[in-house]
């Protein structure tokens, strides 16, 4: 079994916990050791000195979409071939990993198999990639959001519960570990942000039924306040965007918090808006209105969540072409600045609270003993800059599962005389 001591770092652990010097011991794909004092010298382990880097955990994205290829709307997410999409999508989970992400949860897939199969290929050391919580397509309501009219869409329509539960086994017999609903649509009026709820009760209690049963998750699209209740009250473990939560709401998360998470996922109206020109996208006065009004509102939802206390997830539906893969990292920034959380509080939710979301509390996302060894060395300390994490040039070394799939390529300058 392959050892190495990663010595001399600012150990930055996922938990919260201010960085510290000290050292981390490895031993095949777990964390053997954390110590604070000087690195022990009698040793077979290879000895990797971190030159005062912060070693910190592998970021994990709780709203991804793999195989949505930086798509201009939502009609072209589809428009390759199956066998092409798949390739393009090899392609994406290098680059995530490539980002410092080493796990990801679905927000969906473009195509059922694919994300299985990428799960699998890279579970099996055939492509490199980020552990991967695999997803359905979104299941919608005809006329629900995601039902474009297309036979060939990222999303799947269906209607009533016996409809959903048989997609549902079918998906779990083709080992998907997430179904992906979409409980509310947007809706008709003078309000930009008025949304719908487009399923009834029934189909996401059989939904949560089928989800029981064979062991997986259930992840919703979930913007209206009914849709954020209607979730809660089934047992919906991940709700995204919760835009319009109500008081109501909001208890019922709270009351649930150790069994439900909370993603935003604002990375569309926000790198609208501020990215959308750099990446050749116009936005008209009324969506970028929109945008605006989605933001405000968001940020007093969240920043209220995280006071009660309940799991609050970076992940941003990366993967269109004004949000594209690669940018996943602003979501933290956008936590501190948007949402009132300080610097490691969002490194915590991208990390530890992310390894929940994985479904390895205390084993995936942390840096103590026994906890798999998925590390990052950054150039910088992240506690103090999170901007740092969006510039994958600051990794200096990416190990994922006592792999480095980045080797150590040594400190900077700066951190050499800091080092000093
Ligand atoms: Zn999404």
């Amino acid at each position: 079994m392959t050892e190495k001591l990663i010595t001399n770092v600012s150990i930055l652990d996922g938990t919260g916990t201010e960085p510290f010097a000290g050292h981390v011991h490895v031993r095949g794909n777990r964390i053997v050791a954390v110590g604070r004092d000087i690195a022990p010298d009698a040793t077979d382990a290879e000895i990797v000195d971190g030159g005062g880097a912060t070693l910190m955990p592998g970021l994990i994205d709780s709203h991804a979409h793999l195989s949505f290829l930086d798509a201009p709307n939502l009609e072209d997410i589809n428009s390759l071939s199956a066998e092409r999409h798949t390739l393009e999508t090899v392609k994406n989970a290098r680059k995530l990993l490539d980002h410092g992400y080493t796990a990801m949860f679905s927000g969906s897939s473009a195509r059922d198999d694919l994300e299985v199969a990428i799960r699998d290929a890279i579970n099996a050391g055939d492509i490199p990639g980020p552990r991967l919580k695999a997803a359905t397509r979104q299941m919608t309501v005809t006329g629900g959001f995601g039902d474009i009219g297309l036979d060939d869409a990222y999303s799947l329509v269906l209607d009533g519960p016996d409809a959903f539960r048989a997609a549902c086994r079918k998906a779990a017999r083709a080992g998907v570990d997430v179904f992906k609903i979409v409980p509310s649509a947007p809706g008709s009026g003078p309000d930009p942000l008025a949304e719908d709820t487009a399923m009834s009760d029934d189909e996401v209690a059989a939904v949560c039924e089928v989800a029981r049963q064979r062991n997986r998750m259930v992840a919703a699209h979930a913007r209206s306040a009914e849709a954020v209740k209607m979730c809660v009250r089934n047992g919906v473990q991940m709700v995204y965007h919760a835009t319009l939560a109500d008081e109501e709401a909001k208890d019922m998360l709270e009351a649930a918090k150790d069994e439900v998470f909370v993603a935003p996922a604002m990375g569309l109206p926000y790198g609208r808006l501020t990215e959308g020109e750099k990446y050749g996208v116009s936005t008209s006065d009324y969506v970028r209105a929109r945008a605006e009004k989605e933001i405000e509102v968001v940020s007093e939802t969240m920043a209220d969540l995280r006071k009660r206390g309940i799991r609050v997830l970076p992940g941003g539906d990366y993967g269109f072409k004004w949000n594209p893969h690669g940018r996943n990292a602003r979501d933290l920034q956008m936590f501190v600045d948007l949402f009132g959380f300080s610097p490691l509080e969002a490194i915590q939710a991208a990390t530890e609270a992310g390894g929940e979301l994985m479904g390895l509390a205390g084993e995936l996302g942390v840096i103590t003993e026994g906890a798999l060894a998925d590390i990052l060395l950054v150039d910088g300390d992240p506690s103090k800059d999170i901007a740092i994490l969006q510039d994958p040039d600051r990794f200096l070394a990416i190990m994922k599962d006592g792999e480095f799939n980045k080797p150590f390529r040594g400190g900077s300058s700066q951190q050499q005389v800091a080092a000093e």
